[in-house]
């Protein structure tokens, strides 16, 4: 059989719509996954479509997020009528509560600088915007742009889409090492044996660095755990955000609680103590969600660059290798505007 002309290693987001994009243009992807594809941090995460912060985010970063921003709404829509699965795109909008001073004034100066609406709120209008929300809350920032995806129906959505598109899928099949001659990549290497490609792209999100020979590469995991709990439809209305934590509403009623930063290797164990904390923030915002049932907690490993930037492009030192991947926070909300860097600057390199 011909060999690809493309082999994405990892089916998290940022690999699923590295080869969606590849094999709309018409050419040959495979994608290796050491599991089921879209089950790792693009599963596990939130779905907000910013920074938590935007204005802490690095240029280049926000770049890529205002890139995603634009196409979002529109690759929602396709996947809809394209494979039935809505991956449900929503302008819920962003409340960052009790914000300091400080972060106050530079997010307001931020926001001026790049044109972008934030303004502060307080009183009644906060109320407004938020009828949930507990006593204890009185100012806050308002961020109406700030959507978000059902991310673990956008993975799915995509998955059926690669399978339309006939992209090959080799589910189990973790790649060990990059296959060198000389200093080009002309494969991947699995338990399985060699397999050939025209060029490999690394999409293995916190793993990247478990592949021969990227071991240098500065990407690490850390963990985060999350709460999903049932409330009824209406209960929230927006993403709050309080410090590092944050509060997300499905449109089904669901309501997500994340969420923790750790350091703890590859372990994805969850703990009751994260879980109490999680559920005594989402109360704490919401005194509605007190009782909400709790119907998950889960934990995902977040790529976590050194420098606060993904890798996106060619490999400094191996020709025929591309890397996309270390998005740690912002993966969901960048992804698509990089993927679709990626896949122009390869467009360049093979044209
Ligand atoms: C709790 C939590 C909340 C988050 N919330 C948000 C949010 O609200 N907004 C946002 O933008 N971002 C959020 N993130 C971050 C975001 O989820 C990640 O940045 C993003 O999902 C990374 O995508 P990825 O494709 O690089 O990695 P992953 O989704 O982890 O995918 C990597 C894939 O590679 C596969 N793989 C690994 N090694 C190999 C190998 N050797 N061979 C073959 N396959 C391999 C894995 O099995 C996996 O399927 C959150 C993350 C977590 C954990």
């Amino acid at each position: 059989m011909r060999a690809p002309d493309f082999i994405v290693v990892g089916g998290g987001l940022l690999g699923l719509l590295t080869a969606r994009a590849l094999a709309r243009e018409g050419a040959r992807v495979a994608l290796y996954d050491k599991g089921e594809p879209g089950r790792e941090a693009s599963w596990a995460g939130g779905g907000i479509l910013a920074p938590l912060h935007p204005w802490r985010c690095p240029p280049r970063l926000w770049r890529l997020v205002v890139r995603s921003r634009g196409l979002y709404p529109r690759l929602a829509e396709e996947l809809r009528e394209e494979t039935g699965i809505d991956p449900e795109w929503t302008p819920s909008g962003l409340l960052v509560l009790d914000p300091e001073p400080e972060e106050a004034e530079r997010a307001l100066a931020w926001a001026r600088e790049h044109g972008e609406e934030l303004r502060p709120v307080e009183g009644a209008e906060l109320r407004e915007l938020e009828p949930g929300l507990g006593p204890g809350h009185v100012h806050g920032l308002w961020l109406p742009w700030v959507a978000q995806i059902r991310n673990p129906r956008l993975l799915k959505a995509l998955l059926r889409s690669l399978h339309r598109l006939g992209v090959e899928i080799r589910a189990g099949e973790p790649v060990v090492a990059l296959a060198l001659e000389g200093g080009r990549v002309t494969g991947v290497r699995t338990p399985q044996g060699l397999r050939p490609a025209g060029a490999v792209i690394v999409t293995a999100g916190a793993w990247t660095p478990l592949i021969r020979p990227l071991e240098d590469l500065p990407i690490r995991p850390v963990r985060g755990q999350m709460l999903l709990l049932r409330a009824r439809p209406g209960a929230l209305r927006r993403i709050l955000l309080q410090g590092d934590r944050y509060l997300v509403p499905r449109r089904d009623g669901r309501v997500l609680a994340g969420s923790t930063v750790e350091e703890a290797g590859y372990d994805k164990s969850t703990d009751p103590g994260a879980a109490e904390a999680l559920r005594a923030f989402a109360a704490g915002l919401v005194p509605a969600l007190a009782g909400a049932p709790l119907e998950r907690h889960w934990a995902g490993l977040r790529p976590r660059a050194e420098g606060g930037e993904p890798f996106i492009g060619p490999h400094p030192g191996l020709r025929s290798l591309y890397l996309c991947a270390g998005h740690f926070r912002t993966g969901v909300a960048s992804g698509l505007g990089s993927a679709d860097a990626l896949v122009e600057q390869l467009a360049a390199a093979t044209a």
